[in-house]
């Protein structure tokens, strides 16, 4: 799905012109602030008549009327000129915003609305054509519960009543296929309030795709050489003063006691690292231990401010995919190698590899002290994973600034169905933590000495990537990878019990089937059937009871005809990812 971003230029018309409308229908509003963004744009404001949903097409007449006939200039002017003419027109939100500028202060005019142009004051030259207002909403005055709340009214500004029905096509299929909707809608999780935020419950449907996954990640990974561990949720203060997550990470912690009155300290752990650190150095390993690979699917918790958090993209309690390779200095580049194609191995399986971009995280040269290591150390492992991308034939882009502290790294982004991009998989390379965490290994001399240590993760967080299908398919998730695979129904409750001898012969053989044996009428089955999205729905009635066949439609509506199950079975596949 191609994403569409609203022009910001046009937005800002849009955004002057409906501050200026706010002003001529309610000539005693007070403006506030405004926004644009690839939602379009908005404007807050004071009003002592309450405006209501009903009252936005009466703002988008004068709108048009506005864009058909006022005069617009635009101006610069000092400080102090600017906040005497808002004051006289009794404007005391931008006197507050024109107050904070520094330097020329570009004022826009639309007919007698001074308004203030904090982006720039670059109009584009041609006025949108069409402007649309969405949504009403309130909104704390610069965000802070303690101030007034204003009115807040969103809207979208396009060149053409064209790309004004394109947008809401997009729109439409956005909502189609947002997990965040749909996830619900299909019943594969929830969130409770009094539980908290961030805090999804994976119903059945749910728990089922993320244990199909997480079946699939592990075994794959065991018969690649990976051995699992499984350590801690939670360890003491001293662990997090040792990885500096005390120091630099505590407000994204949960902690558990109080430091003043308790002697031990606990946190929830947000990173496996050190405890995977800790299980290679249960024993002493010899180089020809090397590359020691530890998986574990890890829980982890982060405290994501209430903002960030979205369905299952952005939670405070999350399972990763996770492992750490200790690898001998010779052993980098092949390493490297095997991550990068285990991801693509897994991101082929899950149908998602063309969606996939690739980028290599950088340090910031220009700022040292935020990063381990020396700048040779960091040119050298840079210079490693850009000749592994290199050798994978992937196309890649260079971001300085986004490494971990301890290294650079090669991250795999995808984008949800908003367009927000995030890392899904990753491999970092490590040549300073062994040092810090004291890990060794006997080199074929006998000395004892530092492996380097890859960090990644195959397959991200279980619960985005999952989020990430949801949206990728919309819903219809490929056969082996549906909690539901088939659902089995009689045209009346006469074949109830043929339901029940086939819906008992699927699940011995392994597939996961449901039976709807409600008196409702057929018709009607087969399309909330549809709707939920399971791959194939059998039909019986009394000729197939009969003769002892079922009939096959897919829930692309496909009809496959009559077969007896050995055939049903043995056309599809249920388990193996699509190729
Ligand atoms: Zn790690």
């Amino acid at each position: 799905m191609e994403i569409i971003k609203l022009d910001e230029q046009l937005s800002n018309y849009g955004a002057l012109m409906l501050g200026a409308a706010i002003k001529s229908i309610y000539p005693t509003a007070k403006l506030g602030g405004s926004a644009v963004g690839e939602f379009g744009f908005y404007v807050d404001f004071e009003c002592s008549t309450p405006v209501k949903t009903e009252n936005l097409s009466k703002l988008e007449d004068e709108i048009k009327r506005l864009l058909k006939r006022a005069e617009i200039t635009s101006s610069e002017k000092t400080k102090s000129e600017a906040i005497k003419m808002f004051d006289k027109a009794c404007e005391p939100y931008l006197v507050e915003l024109a107050s904070e500028l520094k330097g020329k202060i570009s004022i826009v005019k639309v007919g007698n609305t001074a308004m203030l142009d904090c982006r720039g004051g670059n109009l584009p030259p041609v006025a949108p054509k069409v402007v649309r207002l969405t949504q009403i909403t309130g909104a704390y005055w610069r965000g802070d519960a303690k101030n007034k709340m204003l009115t807040r009214i969103y809207g979208q500004a396009f060149n053409s009543k064209d790309e004004l029905a394109a947008f809401n096509a997009y729109r439409e299929e956005i909502l189609k296929r947002d997990h965040n909707k749909i996830g619900r809608e299909l019943e594969y999780f929830t969130t409770v309030d009094i539980v908290g935020q961030g805090l999804p419950h994976m119903l059945p449907k749910g728990a089922k795709v993320l244990q199909i996954l997480q079946r699939f990640v592990e075994d794959e990974e065991e018969r690649r050489g990976y051995m699992y561990v499984k350590t801690p949720l939670f360890a003491k203060k001293e662990l997090y003063e040792l990885s500096g997550h005390w120091q630099h990470y505590k407000d994204g912690m949960f902690i558990i006691g109080d430091e003043r009155l308790d002697d031990e300290v606990f946190a929830l752990r947000p990173m496996t690292c050190p405890f995977n650190f800790f299980c290679y150095k249960a024993a002493m390993r010899s180089y020809r231990d090397l590359p020691y690979r530890i998986g574990e699917t890890s829980t982890l918790f982060r405290n994501e401010s209430s903002g960030e958090m979205h369905g299952l993209q952005r939670v405070r309690q999350f399972t990763l995919s996770e492992g750490h390779i200790m690898v001998r200095p010779d052993q980098v580049d092949m390493m490297i190698d095997e991550c990068l194609e285990l991801t693509r191995f897994f991101m082929n399986a899950l149908g998602i590899a063309e969606r996939a971009t690739y980028r290599l995280s950088k340090w910031d040269e220009k700022n040292p002290k935020k990063y381990f290591g020396t700048k040779s150390d960091w040119n050298k492992s840079q210079d490693q994973l850009r000749a592994a991308l290199v050798r994978a034939g992937v196309e890649f882009t260079e971001v300085d600034g986004d490494a971990a502290f301890y290294g650079p790294k090669i991250d795999v982004q995808l984008k949800n169905v908003h367009g927000k991009e995030d890392t899904a998989f990753t491999t970092q390379l490590d040549f300073c933590l062994a040092e810090k965490y004291d890990m060794t290994y006997v080199d074929d001399k006998g000395e004892r000495v530092r492996p380097v240590i890859i960090h990644r993760s195959a397959l991200g967080c279980y619960e985005r990537t999952f989020a990430f299908l949801l949206e990728h398919y919309a819903g219809a998730l490929p056969t082996w990878l549906a909690p539901i695979q088939a659902v089995v129904m009689g045209i009346t409750n006469k074949q109830d019990d043929y339901v029940n001898e086939i819906y008992s012969v699927l699940r011995t053989a392994g597939i996961r089937v449901e039976k709807d044996v409600r008196s409702e009428k057929v018709g009607y089955k087969i399309r909330e059937h549809t709707k939920k999205k399971t791959p194939y729905l059998i039909v019986v009635g009394d000729k197939e009871r009969e003769e002892n066949v079922v009939s096959v439609r897919t829930r692309e509506g496909a009809d496959l005809g009559i077969m007896n199950l050995e055939q049903f079975i043995g056309r599809v596949d249920f388990n193996t990812p699509a190729k």
